[in-house]
């Protein structure tokens, strides 16, 4: 996380104190680095200049419209799961034709509002779904744009919960039966069969996978060229992973140099739809301890952020790295890191070794994706601000919720409606 190093004994994001932001803004709260948003873009960019292509990022890991607006910027296409997330991307200022639709329950409402935008595709997850859809396209007067999420049955080899490639999974059409459902949806009349596309899993620390499934994919689109179906596109999804703490994830531009040499002449496009790569490492939690408690054989630093602000540890025991904003040189104790949340499961990270004391600042690292968008407001706690930090700039791209908005929704109705 090059965005975030220490000067001395403070941790700067760019050019910025980490405590200054802290001491402005109040804690928990995220803090991005733009410079590191860029840099990871441009590492995907720049491995696959060359073919033609288009990043999709998949805006499910973070959502915040600046960091929209800024990968726009940049020339990004987008990876949506719900009309609201497609709604984000223009109010960002992002193309509708760089937009594809993915998720396993696309509503009709959802394809109406996709379909009026103009997006660049839906990617169609089930024979029903393409039904649906092409009764909604053509009572709307249009043709589909459409790819379908085959399951190429590969084994990422990542957490459960976050892998999506395996035949037992709610995710795509089973390998078996997409010649079919290619067919039948080459036959109705108001969708246009245009690509293919997988997504196998999430934090792949191993590229083989992920190449496994395009060499599935491209034996498809053999037969399907022998058919008479020609795609026009292959998009491979998302999943490469980031270091958390001692992983090695595949480097970018290795990973390229073997899509592209499966891809030469063949004439098919390429979407990506990576998220938590671009994202994941250019972001902390910033978080304040409350209390220092001694348990029976166990040090506990309670801290202001808790797991309504970042689910991963508690959902996918997942391993954040936590640094103190200020290093002092006092003596080591081994701590659990918590938050003041009514679980058990409510913790950050788990038998960490740290100099602290009450009141000092601490950075849960690798925190800007599926942190701010997976957080939720239990325990009627408001979700923190989120900063976007540019060289010395701060800039506020989400307020902190008060509790005006947190019950704005129920304190009309509290006598009832009549
Ligand atoms: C979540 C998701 C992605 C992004 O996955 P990452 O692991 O964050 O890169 C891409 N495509 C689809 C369909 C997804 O659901």
């Amino acid at each position: 996380m090059q965005a975030f190093q220490y000067q001395d004994r403070e941790l700067f994001v760019e050019d910025v104190p980490l405590a200054q932001i802290a001491d402005t803004f109040g804690t928990p709260c995220y803090v991005y680095a733009e410079s590191a948003l860029t840099q990871a873009y441009s590492a995907y960019s720049n491995a696959f200049a060359g073919i033609d292509h288009l990043v999709c990022y998949a805006l499910k890991a973070n959502s915040n419209l600046a960091v929209i607006r800024h990968f726009a910027s940049l020339g990004s296409g987008f990876d949506t799961v719900s009309i609201g997330e497609i709604r984000r991307v223009l109010a960002a200022g992002g193309e509708a034709g760089k937009i594809v639709f993915s998720g396993v329950g696309k509503s009709a409402d959802e394809m109406r509002q996709a379909l009026e935008i103009g997006i660049h595709c839906f990617n169609v997850e089930s024979v029903n779904e393409l039904e649906r859809l092409n009764r909604v396209a053509g009572e709307a007067g249009k043709r589909a744009p459409i790819s379908l999420r085959v399951n190429p049955n590969v084994d990422a080899r990542t957490h459960p919960y976050i892998s999506t490639g395996l035949k037992n999974n709610k995710f795509g059409i089973a390998y078996e039966q997409a010649l079919d459902t290619y067919r039948r949806a080459a036959a109705l009349p108001n969708l246009n069969v245009i690509g293919i596309d997988c997504h196998i899993g999430s934090q792949l620390t191993d590229a083989t996978p992920l190449i496994d499934a395009l060499d599935r994919l491209l034996v498809l689109v053999d037969q399907l060229g022998e058919a008479g179906i020609r795609l026009k596109h292959v998009d491979i999804g998302g999943g490469l992973g980031i270091r958390y703490d001692h992983e090695t994830p595949p480097d970018v531009a290795a990973y390229a140099a073997a899509i592209k040499q499966r891809l030469a002449g063949r004439g098919l496009s390429l979407l990506l739809e990576p998220g938590r790569s671009l994202v994941g490492n250019a972001g902390v939690l910033l978080t304040r301890i409350e209390y220092l408690k001694q348990g029976d054989g166990k040090h506990f630093a309670i801290v202001d952020a808790a797991m309504n602000d970042l689910m991963r540890p508690s959902y996918y025991q997942a391993y954040h790295q936590i640094r103190p904003v200020t290093r002092r040189d006092d003596a080591v104790a081994t701590y659990d890191v918590v938050g003041p949340v009514c679980e058990s499961s409510d913790f950050l990270g788990k038998d960490r070794e740290l100099a602290v004391q009450e009141g000092d600042l601490l950075a849960v690292m690798s925190a800007g994706a599926y942190g701010a968008t997976m957080s939720s407001n239990y325990n009627t706690r408001p979700r923190g601000a989120e900063l976007l930090v540019s060289g010395d700039s701060v800039r506020l791209v989400r307020a902190r919720e008060t509790f005006e908005q947190l019950i704005a929704n129920e304190i009309g109705l509290l006598d009832g409606n009549d």
